[in-house]
């Protein structure tokens, strides 16, 4: 049997009082509760496993994107109802040139809170906030993974690290020295018709500038590829060019190398193993991916039809298979920034031949497919079952 599904508390993150120790037996704890993390709850649903999702904030409280992904891939996972607005056309802006190049498939940007809310809805585990600070140390021969929060010690068998950058339950890395972008978006209230990326050095020299519309926002913002490059005030004369308000900011670092997806005992998804992916920051698609691959190896061993050796091998397998295109990516990365402008504005041009856009975007979405058909929740299939 399944557990009963846990409904998104109206409370916002408890604090102070509120976090009184913690005591859990599960048979999986899922640290982080955004695209990773909810992703692998979403895929546990119906397996029978005691699952307990730990994050600092409420689930769909602090927003971590500007929030664009394929619409494919949003429409496989059930959230649709998310979506904000649909995109079958990129405006990439260069010095010298624009070019609208119309795609092989859409793009959707979305409510995070929905997306967040609407994921949760189609898990049966268990929350609760709590800040997670590292390993602890296991009761010995118990064969649990022991972490660290802000509420006391806890233990499972199975532990997933979805926290994003830090890799909290890792090897973490400490910028600005560190594989890492930098990211920083503002969100004015407003409408507009155009998914826009800008690439042009008066604005970083290494990265692009971006416009997001989402119905009644739009989402702007300035990402480098270099760490050491502070995007503030590109992001704010972007927002100025366009003629947006500055308000309601919003950033992140962003890792752009893939790391270890398993790392003494614990399974990493998502940013925590450098999900993203270099060049585009796409990394939301990406979470999703290797967090349903995750929660696939994770239901195999509390059906007891694998270990967690054995999932473990297999999840690392699977994240290692991508690591060359990855290696492309971070590749194009460090080259198109050295592109002088005029030779980019020409390959723009040449990029905006149907054929060629076709096969390079079919590429770049096959890094991380939309599953061929829609995903249901698993919850929903064991209730059909009995
Ligand atoms: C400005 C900006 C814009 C972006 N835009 C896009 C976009 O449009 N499309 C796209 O595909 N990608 C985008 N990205 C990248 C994308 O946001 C990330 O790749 C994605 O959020 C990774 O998902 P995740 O679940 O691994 O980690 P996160 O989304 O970072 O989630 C980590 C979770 O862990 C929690 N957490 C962190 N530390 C702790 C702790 N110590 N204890 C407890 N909880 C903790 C956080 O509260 C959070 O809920 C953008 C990134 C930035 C910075």
């Amino acid at each position: 049997m399944g557990y009963p599904r846990a409904t998104v508390p109206e409370r916002k993150t408890k604090r102070g009082a509120g976090r009184t120790p913690l005591e859990a037996d599960v048979d999986v704890l899922v640290c982080g509760a955004s695209f990773g993390g909810l992703a692998v709850a979403r895929e546990l649903a119906g397996s029978g496993a005691r699952v307990l999702v730990l994050d600092r904030y409420e689930v769909g409280e602090r927003q971590t994107s500007a929030c664009a992904a394929p619409t494919a891939w949003l429409e496989a996972l059930g959230l649709g109802e998310s979506m904000r607005q649909t995109f079958d056309a990129l405006v990439i802006h260069t010095p010298h040139t624009s070019a609208r190049i119309r795609l092989p498939w859409t793009f959707s940007t979305f409510d995070y809170r929905e997306l967040c809310e609407l994921l949760w809805a189609q898990a049966d585990a268990e929350f609760e906030t709590a800040t997670v600070s590292g390993r602890a140390a296991a009761a010995n021969g118990s064969g649990r993974i022991a972490v660290e929060t802000d509420r006391g010690p806890l233990s499972a068998p199975l532990v997933v690290d979805a926290l994003g950058w830090r890799r909290v339950l890792g090897t973490g890395y400490q910028p600005p020295e560190a594989p890492l972008s930098r990211g920083l978006e503002v969100h004015p209230r407003a409408a507009g018709d155009e998914l826009e990326v800008w690439i042009d050095r008066d604005y970083v020299p290494a990265g692009y500038g971006w416009s997001f519309p989402a119905r009644d926002e739009v989402r702007i913002g300035v990402g480098s590829f270099d760490p050491r490059f502070h995007v503030r005030e590109p992001t704010v004369r972007l927002a100025g060019d366009l003629g947006r308000e500055a308000e309601r900011y919003q950033g992140n670092w962003i890792p752009h190398r893939l790391r270890a997806a398993t790392e003494r005992g614990v399974f990493f998804v998502g940013d925590s193993a450098g999900h993203c992916l270099p060049l585009t920051a796409e990394g939301i698609r990406t979470a999703f991916h290797f967090g349903l691959a995750c929660g696939r190896e994770l239901r195999a061993v509390v059906a007891g039809e694998s270990t967690r050796e054995r999932a473990l091998a297999r999840y690392s397998a699977f994240s290692g298979a991508h690591e060359w295109k990855y290696r492309w990516m971070l590749r194009a990365q460090r080259l198109v920034p050295r592109v002088p402008p005029r030779l980019l504005a020409a390959a723009l041009r040449g990029i905006e031949r149907p054929r060629l856009v076709d096969w390079a975007f079919g590429h770049y979405l096959r890094i991380a497919p939309p599953p061929a058909r829609p995903i249901s929740a698993r919850r929903v299939m064991h209730a059909e079952r009995n």
